[in-house]
């Protein structure tokens, strides 16, 4: 299968245009010089090949870190939602040495690691240090997301001031009305209702301003199902969420499809499990889109997930044609108690792990893991199934690699604003 092409596919949201933001200051420089050392693996191989010489060594990697991570804090959720992609590596034993968590995102930082989501696995705000973590990030100058499922909105409120112009904060709401958020996500404890959460949302927007607050809503369909889970339906709440979310003083609402688990543990997009059958499916999400995009205006905006815009295209399966090499695992990681790997998308899977929690506390390790890993995950197989919202960069850097032309050169660089989130 061919690269998407510009013509047929639907362009990535901004928050997706990983291909632009790697041509910001800051991320341009690291990937020039992944690019050049990726130039000279590739000589040094055809060279040794030529030569018929097994053993021949190849260029160092340049003193890289990833440029931006997920960083899981913890496996421990509160709610029980049956939609979640990441059940089986839920509320397990594993922690973080805060130690070593500390020593290796400062080993990060000072090779160019520039922003951290803290996401799942679990919920973060759960972590008793979630509040120290945020304050040791932005005290190494780093740009800050928090995605939560809004049951702690006060602890995350305790640390906004430390946030700065950039950050956000996002909750994973993915309804409107408390009786669909209450059968998806079956939250444990008493007294976590939706009007709760997005009452107490306003505390951080309130502490700090900066801060961008977001309404998540993973669309949902009936004939979905993650192994023996049937999941709820909330397509019907689409329009009903943006009301919500605008009323309680959220800056945006995004919508992004659900993702299945395939059999070999990627995430998949699968419309096709719809029991309305796929083009029904993707009407009701349409007017569902069109129904909430009548609440925006210039304080409250409607956002579509590159993985929604090329789901309603019907063109998401040329989002799946992957170079073999991946190239974006070096430039953005996910660090969870359970290990580093090398994509959300693969979340706590073996082939996708590149070492302990603490891999990247040795910068050395983090990298030999990472050039290891580049040659032994071949992507257009792994990921032949996944919708990569990366897939525009891959084959942007794979074009650099191994083309004739000058990086520098079909690789300018952007000043205008942005963030550095990959
Ligand atoms: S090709 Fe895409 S889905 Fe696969 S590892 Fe790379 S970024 Fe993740």
């Amino acid at each position: 299968m061919n690269p998407p092409s510009t013509e047929s596919t639907a362009r990535p949201a901004a928050i997706h245009d990983f291909a632009s933001k790697l041509q910001r200051p800051g991320l341009r420089e690291p990937l020039l010089a992944y690019v050049a050392w990726r130039r000279a693996v590739r000589a040094a191989r055809a060279e040794a090949a030529e030569r018929a010489d097994a053993s021949a060594a190849l260029p160092e990697p340049p003193d890289f870190a990833p440029l931006s991570i997920n960083l899981d804090l913890s496996t421990a959720c509160n709610y029980a939602c049956g939609h979640c992609i990441d059940w089986d590596a839920l509320n397990l034993p594993d922690k973080h040495d805060l130690d070593e968590l500390y020593a290796a995102l400062r080993a990060m930082t000072e090779r160019g690691l520039r922003s951290v989501i803290l996401i799942g696995g679990g919920e973060p705000t759960l972590h008793p240090a979630f509040g120290p973590v945020v304050r040791f990030l932005k005290e190494l100058q780093l740009q800050v997301a928090v995605v939560t499922n809004g049951s702690r909105n006060g602890v995350i409120a305790e640390v906004a001031d430390a946030f700065t112009a950039g950050d956000w904060v996002r909750l994973s709401l993915d309804a409107g009305s408390d009786e669909v958020f209450q059968a998806m996500h079956r939250p444990k404890g008493r007294g976590i209702d939706l009007d709760e959460i997005c009452a107490s949302a306003a505390q951080i927007p309130a502490a700090n301003p900066a801060v961008q607050l977001g309404y998540s809503f993973v669309i949902t369909w009936k004939g979905a199902s993650r192994a023996e889970e049937h999941i709820i339906e909330n397509v019907h709440e689409m329009e009903s969420a943006a009301r919500r979310a605008k009323a309680a003083g959220f800056d945006y609402i995004s919508f992004k499809p659900f993702l299945s688990r395939a059999r070999e543990g990627a995430e998949v997009l699968a419309p096709e499990s719809a029991e309305a059958g796929q083009a029904s499916i993707i009407e009701r999400v349409q007017a569902g889109l069109d129904a909430a995009r009548q609440h925006e205006d210039e304080s409250f905006r409607v956002i579509e997930s590159t993985n929604l815009r090329v789901f309603l295209a019907g063109t998401w399966r040329e989002f799946t044609a992957q170079p073999q090499v991946c190239h974006m695992q070096a430039l953005r990681q996910v660090v969870s108690p359970l290990g580093v790997f090398n994509c959300p998308a693969h979340r706590g899977v073996d082939k996708a792990r590149l070492g302990a929690a603490g891999l990247w506390a040795d910068p050395q390790a983090g990298k030999q893991a990472t050039a290891a890993l580049l040659d032994e995950f071949d992507a257009a197989h792994e990921c032949r199934e996944v919708t990569c919202l990366y897939n525009p960069a891959n084959h942007l850097i794979e074009s650099l690699i191994a083309g004739e032309t000058d990086p520098e050169l079909a690789l300018p660089e952007r000043t205008e604003p942005g963030d550095t989130f990959l």
